[in-house]
């Protein structure tokens, strides 16, 4: 069935009314006709299923026929993980933030460091980053988008960190000698909350490094060769979500 977004201020008892760029494509790209059976999701983690009953290029209506119990399967008892990304330049962001929602993490925490070459241009992003989990959603059939947390400094991150319950918090780290990553899972760790620190272009210095540690985080290597950051996020998310049982 097609999915769409829907507004929760969108919608009043079993009427909703889709309206911008999701009315467009169900008229004018679509053509779908009235009596189609739709879903609607409204990015809190509620599904709709509803019948569209007036089509126009700029305003869509749609009965709620049955509101999906999906939202109390999906947010049962899973393990979350949770990204510490260092800014980087506009579309590899963009880039990562739609993977991260398809890979299922749950909060993403964009910041500042000693050698991000990206931190201009990062406030007023969220709105867009949000707009792109929101369409990624849509896209892969998940009910709820990633949490995207304001731009802070790294020293910001870690004492927040500290806040949270994360069994499990990983540094990565391309300087040599560091623990593969595959140690630190073997036996697989039993984690409900894990936090990853992935690094900008220019990576983490030695004393972010060591503030880290100093925080409880784990340094980690996934391999000899370096990566770029947007693989190395696609990396450590897809091997830390299927040990969580995140991927299955
Ligand atoms: N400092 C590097 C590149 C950083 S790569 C340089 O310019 O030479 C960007 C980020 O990806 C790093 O901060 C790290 O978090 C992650 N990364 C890349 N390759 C990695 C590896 N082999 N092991 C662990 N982390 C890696």
């Amino acid at each position: 069935m097609r999915r769409f977004f829907i507004d929760p201020e969108n919608i009043a008892g079993a009427h909703a009314v889709l309206t911008g760029s999701e009315a467009r494509h169900i008229h004018t790209v679509l053509r779908l006709a009235t009596g189609t059976t739709v879903t609607l999701f409204d990015g809190s983690g509620s599904y709709f299923e509803a019948l569209l009953t007036k089509i126009s290029p700029s305003r869509v209506e749609a009965r709620i026929i049955s509101i999906s119990p999906y939202l109390a399967a999906e947010a049962g008892s899973h393990s979350s993980l949770h990204l510490g990304l260092g800014l980087l330049k506009g579309k590899k962001m963009d880039f990562i933030i739609q993977k991260m929602t398809e890979l299922g993490i749950e909060c993403i925490y964009p910041f500042r460091s000693d050698y991000c070459a990206a931190i201009d241009g990062a406030a007023g992003r969220l709105g867009r980053w949000r707009k792109i989990a929101l369409e990624a959603c849509k896209q892969c059939n998940r009910p709820k988008p990633p949490s995207l947390i304001e731009a802070m400094d790294f020293k910001e991150l870690l004492s927040l960190s500290g806040t949270e319950k994360h069994e499990l918090k990983l540094i990565f780290w391309e300087a040599e000698g560091q623990k593969p990553l595959r140690e630190i899972l073997d036996p697989a760790p039993e984690a409900k909350s894990a936090l990853v620190l992935i690094g900008p272009e220019g990576g983490f210095s030695s004393t972010e490094v060591a503030a880290a540690v100093a925080a409880g985080f784990q340094p980690v290597s996934l391999g000899r060769r370096i990566l770029r950051a947007e693989t190395a996020a696609i990396a450590a998310a897809s091997i830390l979500q299927y040990e969580l049982g995140n991927l299955a």
